[in-house]
């Protein structure tokens, strides 16, 4: 029988890694799952903590990391993610993604791993150029609110790239676009856990500015489908994975009323500091050269996310206080 293959994933207890920790899972893997717990939730991953080819470290990758035996791959997710939790915890923001970056990349060449990073539409900042390809530079401000997780995945990216030159580590950059899903947080202040937490509690919807800024919203399986072939191919540069399918915030909005039949409507807010006008991802390379392309529908996709929401306890679906974005603007 062939050795299992051994990968590294950090960020395990949240959205993408525990979906991640499932897909290496099924393709027997054994998957070391590290997560510092800060925003993740280890009811995402509870399910595997029974195999024998799971295993879970409480650990932040800002300090030094050290797992014991070989290491094939290491996919490096953990960090908040959603504006309101960089506005939040900003330093620990920054330092997963250039500290943790780090350490990570030292642990990979020293166990001659392959490494994949977690980078970010987001690196291009509020974008002159719709839609974005990776060629585009972005339009970052770097201290403004979004300052601290754009420039964190921006020097995540350089110092990834500077340890496949200079070391010829073997690095893979996924540049990930809005995704939605099972398992997203209800109170992470991202646009589709908060309509339809609203509409589920009968509050109304809360459109930031005039709801006519757009993002282009890509299912959780299609996402690592994408990132599980650019694992696999021999491709070093930076790669767009997301759904090309763009929708103004307010007509998701109305996506989302029709879906949940809540009788409730759209209520204006004011627009976020620095809020991207635009987000819309150019995904020719990812169909060239991995063969991937999107396959779930949005239709689909917010059908089965809806049914997820709702069979959550009771109790944590009244909980969630809707937080005012603008507060923590000033
Ligand atoms: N947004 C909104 N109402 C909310 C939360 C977000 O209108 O309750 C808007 C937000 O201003 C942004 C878009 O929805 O224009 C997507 O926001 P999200 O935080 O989901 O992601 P990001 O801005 O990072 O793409």
């Amino acid at each position: 029988m062939a050795k299992r293959k051994r990968i590294l994933i950090t960020g395990a207890a949240g959205f993408l890694g525990s979906h991640l920790c499932d897909r290496f899972i099924s393709e027997d893997f054994h998957v070391i799952a590290m997560d510092n717990l800060i925003t993740g939730d280890l009811r995402n991953i509870e399910h595997l903590f029974k195999l024998e080819n799971f295993e879970f470290y409480n650990h932040d990758v800002s300090t030094f990391v050290y797992v014991a035996g070989e290491l094939d791959y290491i996919l490096h997710f953990a960090s908040p993610a959603s504006p309101i939790d960089y506005l939040k915890i900003p330093i620990q923001t920054l330092k997963v993604g250039s500290l943790g970056t780090h350490n990570l990349l030292g642990l990979a060449r020293n166990k001659n791993a392959r490494m994949l990073i977690a980078s970010t539409s987001e690196i291009y900042g509020d974008p002159s150029v719709n839609p974005q390809p990776e060629e585009y530079w972005g339009n970052v401000n770097t201290v403004g609110p979004r300052g601290v997780y754009d420039e964190a995945k921006r020097f995540q990216e350089s110092i990834t790239m500077a340890y496949h030159t200079f070391h010829g580590l073997e690095t893979r950059i996924v540049r990930i676009f809005n995704t939605y899903g099972p398992r997203m947080r209800l109170n992470d202040g991202r646009v589709l856990p908060a309509f339809i937490g609203q509409a589920i509690r009968g509050e109304d919807l809360t459109v930031f500015g005039d709801g006519s800024q757009t993002r282009s919203f890509c299912y959780v399986s299609d996402l690592i489908e994408g990132i599980y072939r650019l694992l696999f191919s021999d491709y070093a540069q930076p790669m767009n994975i997301g759904n090309p399918s763009e929708i103004t915030i307010k007509e998701f909005g109305e996506e989302i009323i029709k879906l949940t039949g809540t009788s409730q409507k759209m209520v204006y807010k004011e627009l976020p500091m620095d809020d991207p006008k635009q987000r819309r991802p150019d995904i020719t390379k990812a169909r060239a050269i991995l063969g991937w392309e999107p396959k779930v529908s949005r239709e689909e996709g917010l059908k089965i996310t809806y049914e997820y929401f709702k069979s959550l306890p009771q109790d944590v679906l009244e909980k969630v206080e809707h937080k005012d974005f603008t507060t923590y603007n000033k």
